[in-house]
């Protein structure tokens, strides 16, 4: 096998679809290079579609009914990274993640600064509520009594309301990791999940391996699922292994976790591929094996 593409939920047959066909495109390039390309490639062909209502242009916005999307994409070469929390407006904010990897010596801006950073990039601002999640948010506005200002139960979050679109891409050797979410729906303006944290929500390294997750992203986080995954597989875990392995701990150590969806992907600096999920028989995942396309479920049918 020389290339491997991987990407979380229905929505990652687009995004490893894009990503191949963009693989394909510039066989000259670096190939490091061309990874790069073809990952965040992926990440931001889900953005662009506003089917997907968890990621992007049409994602569900905040209580406010502001979309804020949250991304991130890490190189497993050199570690590096780059990633934009909470922000508005602009299309696709994976783009704008790699832009901060690439153009700034931070790894990651958050709201108006990234809102800044983007216009300063030359990004258009763009409304990134379509008919149908400004109609959703009327709809969730009308059923709330009172506004909630925090609360502090942990209910899950309604099955469609979020959704990460984490894509990994392998060749020979070399891994990218990148991850794209307009996050919980209704979340206070401001919230920022696991997906733009390096460590919780997405972690490459060539020594190792890769991981990105998607799920409810306080539970994601307080464990640093994606880095825990990696460093399984540093340990000589296969991919599936560590994957299993940091989903039975999180459950393990906080049983009520099982109430949340947390799932995660990974691939083994050798190309080998896992996944694992809190609620397996709700998680599927999509490969691209060398342009073969495959889809994965968590659970064994
Ligand atoms: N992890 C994302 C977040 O918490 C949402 C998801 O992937 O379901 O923002």
């Amino acid at each position: 096998m020389q290339t491997l593409f991987a990407a979380t939920w229905w929505f990652g047959q687009i995004a490893v679809e894009a990503a191949q066909r963009r693989w394909q495109e510039s066989p000259e390039r670096d190939s490091a290079l061309r990874l790069l390309e073809a990952v965040v490639e992926g990440a931001a062909a889900v953005e662009r579609d506003p089917q997907v209502l968890s990621v992007g242009y049409g994602g569900l916005p905040n209580r406010d009914g502001e979309v804020e999307l949250d991304a991130a994409v890490m190189e497993g070469g050199r570690l590096r990274a780059g990633a934009v929390g909470a922000v508005r407006g602009f299309l696709p904010a994976i783009y704008l993640a790699r832009a901060v990897m690439e153009r700034t010596p931070h790894l990651m801006l958050v709201g108006d600064g990234a809102a800044r950073f983007a216009l300063c990039a030359g990004y258009e601002p763009q409304q990134l509520l379509t008919p149908e999640s400004l109609r959703r948010w009327h709809e969730w506005r009308q059923q709330q009594t009172a506004p909630k200002e925090v609360s502090p139960e942990r209910g899950s979050p309604p099955a469609e309301s979020h959704d990460t679109v984490g894509v990994l891409g392998w060749n020979a050797g070399h891994l990218v990791a990148a991850c794209t979410t307009s996050g919980l729906a209704w979340k206070l303006p401001g919230r920022v999940g696991d997906s733009p944290i390096v460590g919780a929500g997405l972690y490459a390294d060539n020594e190792a391996g890769a991981a990105v997750c998607t799920g409810v992203g306080e539970e994601i986080w307080r464990f640093a699922l994606a880095s825990r995954v990696v460093e399984a597989m540093r340990n000589g875990y296969s991919a599936q292994r560590a994957c299993q392995q940091s989903i039975e701990f999180m459950l393990r150590r906080l049983p009520d976790v099982a109430a949340h969806q947390c799932a995660v992907i990974a691939i083994r600096a050798d190309g080998t591929f896992g996944l694992a999920a809190t609620q397996p028989e709700k998680f599927e995942a999509f490969l691209c094996r060398d342009g073969v396309i495959e889809r994965v479920r968590a659970h064994q049918e």
